[in-house]
């Protein structure tokens, strides 16, 4: 078996197209357009191309995306005090914090000081509430990817033994939780499970393998079951190049579907950015659209 390539690009096209289609409308009403602001900590080369991609994105969407960098030697309070201020901005629909940030900042107490309905990772402790009782559109941007991807395939997940491994706060737990609201059965795999030498067992069995750990090569085509669907996340350069998780050419012998990397869960993320962006948006000019419109 040859798996079909999921391609992330395409993918992340055909949803850039409604998001889109949507803001056109609010634009045709007279609305401003939604309006992003990622804050950056100091200015790592690396970390500003992925800041310039996003912003490619934004705009090609139709959303003003700002990038605020901060100089490095911000503290906790300064941080929280700035993150305070974009949250009484009304011009700003949506606040992002750029990662990673310095070791002297604590992230998620940053976090969860950004406003609830500005929360375009949704990751603010509010949001998290709300998506384990499935009362919010602002989802964490990768485990909406890969249930996107998922969703591509059409294959129903219910009842379907997944196994996920990594157990991480911005993408194994909120996506098992995605993952159980389609009454899927979901297995968490993490460190333990590898030193307790089950982790090949649970690969075995799994119906769509979803690999988020940040290893390469971790995961050996010959481990996975026939006809599952592979999803990885991992981002790792090696020989200068970028892998993920999974041995892509053996995985993609035994799988029915796989994501490749680069190429694959990364460009769906970043619409899902902008997704968020739009719900975030809505969210905050529900009221003043529904005026308009009487
Ligand atoms: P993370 O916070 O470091 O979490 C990694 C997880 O893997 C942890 O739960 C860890 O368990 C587990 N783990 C480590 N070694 C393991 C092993 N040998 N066997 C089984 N589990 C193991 O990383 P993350 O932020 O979730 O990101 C994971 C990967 O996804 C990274 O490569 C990252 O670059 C990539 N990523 C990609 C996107 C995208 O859009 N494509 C977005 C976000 C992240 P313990 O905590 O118990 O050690």
């Amino acid at each position: 078996m040859t798996a079909k390539v999921l391609d992330g690009r395409k993918l992340a096209f055909n949803v850039s197209k409604d998001l889109k289609k949507e803001i056109a409308v609010f634009k045709k009403r007279g609305a401003n357009v939604p309006r992003m602001v990622n804050v950056m900590i100091g200015d790592d080369e690396g970390t500003c191309s992925y800041a310039k991609s996003q912003k490619k994105v934004a705009r090609d969407i139709g959303i003003e995306y700002n990038l605020k960098v901060v100089s490095a030697e911000i503290n906790q309070s300064e941080f929280i005090s700035l993150i305070k201020e974009m949250n009484a901005d009304t011009k700003v629909n949506g606040i992002l914090i750029h990662k990673p940030v310095p070791e002297h900042i604590d992230y998620a107490e940053a976090a969860s000081y950004v406003s609830p309905s500005k929360d375009l990772e949704g990751i603010n402790p509010v949001n998290i509430g709300k998506m384990m009782m499935g009362r919010t559109p602002i989802i964490p941007c990768t485990p909406a990817s890969v249930m996107q991807h998922l969703k591509s395939t059409g294959v129903d997940l219910r009842g379907k033994e997944v196994v996920l491994i990594g157990h991480s706060t911005i993408v194994g737990r909120p996506l098992s939780m995605l993952l159980l609201d389609q009454l899927a059965t979901v297995t968490i795999c993490h460190i333990a499970t590898s030193q307790a030498g089950k982790l090949i067992d649970h690969i075995r069995r799994a119906d769509v393998l979803i690999v988020a750990v940040g290893k390469a090569s971790l995961i050996k085509g010959e481990w996975i079951k026939p006809g599952a669907i592979v999803i990885d996340v991992g981002i790792n350069r090696q020989d200068n190049k970028i892998v993920g998780d999974v041995e892509y050419e053996s995985a993609s012998q035994k799988a029915s579907y796989i994501t490749p990397v680069p190429g694959g869960v990364g460009p769906v993320t970043v619409v899902m950015l902008m997704r968020n962006a739009l719900e975030a948006y809505k969210i905050q000019n529900e009221s003043i659209m529904k005026a308009k419109d009487q």
